[in-house]
């Protein structure tokens, strides 16, 4: 599907204008805050949970449990933020007003 581009006033014609997409940028700026937190969420909660598996399986010992949680805390946190992050993105995206510019006469025009 084809977007509807507004045409330029200057040029009268929409064939140079492009859209400026800012929300995207603010969205995947939010979106890897958002991951780098769950990440460190998940980091500690993971060492944590690591620590007491290490501790009650035999052999593997309390600092291994502790790295392994560590590691799988810290991808699951990372994931889970870069969904939420994408999901925020993608609102702040559709929410905001579209904004335009002219690549021939380098007009800003209001979508
Ligand atoms: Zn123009």
């Amino acid at each position: 599907m084809r977007e509807i581009v507004p045409a330029c006033p200057k040029c009268k014609s929409n064939k140079y204008v492009v859209r400026i997409r800012t929300a995207e940028k603010v969205g995947t700026v939010a979106g890897g805050a958002v991951g780098a937190g769950s990440a460190y969420a998940g980091f500690t909660s993971g060492a944590k949970a690591g620590a007491v598996l290490g501790s009650i399986i035999p052999g593997l010992g309390t600092v291994a449990g502790a790295g392994i949680g560590a590691i799988g805390g810290t991808i699951m946190g990372f994931l889970s933020g870069c969904a939420v992050g994408n999901a925020v993105g993608e609102r702040i995206d559709a929410n905001i007003r579209i904004k335009y510019r002219c690549t021939n006469c380098s007009s800003k025009i209001q979508g």
